[in-house]
């Protein structure tokens, strides 16, 4: 199918909506508002396909896994491209973004069968003369929704693991990103034709996600924003649908004494801007500690003093992809700005087009500190030690990731332990998500459940237990025929093996 073809797939559909070059205005392409009923037969069709795909096993998924990253990586530059006109991101980003997915995609279907195959466990004393199995099943269809900040990468991260699993999956992009999603599923339509209806994509409103919440999938796997996380749980309840949530963060960075003031200025400049600051693992807040303070703002100054937002190929990185984000970036700004906040670099919101803004003395209770700001914005707090920039970051209801700087590598995994976030990269940000075999997700207003990794494999099915009798014993203590004195053998027996400790 062509590129128009796919960004076409509107023709006949009585309601529609544009995607647009968040940059430029120009319309990128024309999708259907799928109504209820259309989603319905999605999942109706997605069942069949979910049969058909668990029946294939772990091989027969792992081959045709791999012919779809195949496509994806033959692709790239086409994709990268659609991201760029869709999203507004640099093209190199872009690729970035993609080539990550690749990535989740060959370590899922690599060790899908390790993760969830059948495998027999100990049975245990009181069971000593059966054979105990567990295995991880698929759940069938599984609903995806996702967000437009990455729009390969972040639906990738529930697409690839609950396929790898033995699902369908029935996605769900954004409004921003639809050209994207649908991009998505024709390239699995290619690449894979035996299977074709195993990933399907609906496009449309919230109106067309709420709908798929409806439908009777396995599990919703949604990422997105806390507010629109509540609906989305609420609307599952209805039926009882499990979910996953992926939700925001307000993702802080320790700066410790003996840190690499440079490299960590150089991290939380790119933890804060790249993506023009639309990542839900952006750093958003520093805390320093005051003897690298002075040095750590200047070496940050000096680093944004170049970078520039833009649509042209020299730009660091691109427009607000959501226009009304901008409103949001620009209510933090003047909200901290008013409470006292010196500027160090930015400050004002024009139009999509939003400079990298570093803000220093901002009040703790501001929005810009409690409030995901999703923009390319940087909080640099100083702080007696590192004990107080814990108990800061810590301070929050969002617990997504993190980052800590330090050269005591001791004292640097103490600190990302005790930070309350599912992620924490040490000297360094972000690098969790590009390592496939760990888990992602939050904790609190960040959601819950896990995607990649064997958690992510997981998350994706249900766990069965099977016991298989292998050889009668002579008393059988679930009958009724046991005798009385069984009670008391089994009494002493657990007094033998048990009874010893104190
Ligand atoms: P939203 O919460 O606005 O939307 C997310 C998705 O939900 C979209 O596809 C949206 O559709 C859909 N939706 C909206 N209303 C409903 C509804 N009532 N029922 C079902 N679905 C609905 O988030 P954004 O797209 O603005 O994404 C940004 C947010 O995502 C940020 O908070 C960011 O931190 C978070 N995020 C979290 C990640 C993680 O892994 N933890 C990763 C990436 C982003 P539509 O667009 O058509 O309204």
């Amino acid at each position: 199918m062509s590129l128009a073809e796919q960004l076409d797939p509107a023709a006949d559909a009585t309601e529609t909506f544009e995607s647009t070059d968040p940059a430029t205005g120009a319309v990128v392409g024309v999708f259907p508002v799928h109504d209820a009923a259309a989603v319905r037969e999605a999942v109706e069709r997605g069942r069949g396909a979910a049969q058909r795909w668990a029946a294939l096993g772990f091989d027969g998924r792992r081959q045709r896994l791999a012919a779809f990253r195949g496509h994806l990586a033959r692709e790239l530059h086409g994709l990268a491209d659609l991201v760029h006109r869709e999203n507004g991101k640099p093209h190199a980003d872009a690729v970035l973004e993609i080539t990550l997915a690749i990535d989740h995609l060959a370590w899922a279907g690599a060790h899908a069968r390790r993760a969830l195959g059948p495998r027999r466990v100990r049975a245990g004393v009181l069971a000593a003369n059966h054979a105990a199995y567990l295995e991880y099943q698929p759940l069938g269809v599984v609903g995806v929704i996702g967000p437009w900040n990455y729009p390969v990468f972040t639906p990738m991260g529930s697409i690839a693991y609950a396929l790898a699993a033995g699902n369908a999956v029935v996605f769900k992009p954004s409004e921003y990103t639809p050209a994207v999603g649908t991009w998505l599923a024709a390239a699995w339509r290619t690449a894979v034709p035996d299977a074709a209806d195993v990933l399907q994509v609906v496009t449309g409103f919230g109106g067309t996600g709420a709908a798929l919440c409806r439908a009777g999938v396995g599990k919703l796997a949604f990422t997105g924003s806390a507010p629109t996380g509540r609906k989305v749980m609420a609307a599952c309840a209805e039926t009882l649908t499990p979910v996953l949530m992926e939700l925001g963060g307000k993702d802080a960075m320790i700066v410790d004494d003996d840190a690499d003031v440079a490299a960590a200025a150089d991290a939380a400049v790119w933890g804060a801007m790249s993506n023009a600051g639309q990542t839900c693992i952006g750093i958003e807040r520093v805390y320093v500690t005051a003897p690298v303070y002075d040095r750590f703002v200047a070496e940050v100054g000096e680093r944004v003093r170049d970078l520039r937002p833009g649509s042209d190929d020299g730009a660091a990185y691109g427009p607000m992809t959501m226009p009304s984000q901008a409103d949001v970036v620009r209510r933090h700004l003047d909200d901290a700005t008013s409470a006292g906040a010196r500027t160090l670099t930015g400050g004002t919101v024009q139009g999509v087009f939003v400079p990298p803004t570093v803000l220093l003395d901002v009040p703790e209770e501001s929005a810009a500190v409690r409030e995901e700001t999703f923009g390319p914005t940087l909080t640099i707090t100083r702080v007696a030690d590192a004990e107080e920039a814990l108990e800061r970051t810590n301070a929050t209801s969002y617990g997504l990731a993190g980052a800590v700087f330090s050269r005591s590598r001791a004292r640097a995994m103490d600190l990302a332990r005790r930070m309350r976030s599912g992620m924490t990269s040490v000297n360094s940000v972000l690098t969790f998500a590009g390592v496939p075999s760990l888990p992602f997700g939050g904790v609190g207003e960040s959601g819950f459940g896990r995607i990649h990794g064997e958690d992510g494999l997981k998350e994706f099915t249900r766990a069965k237990a099977i016991t298989r009798q292998r050889f009668p014993l002579p008393v059988d203590l679930m009958s009724f025929s046991r005798p009385p004195a069984a009670a008391d053998a089994l009494a002493r027996v657990m007094r033998l093996v048990h009874g010893r400790h104190r």
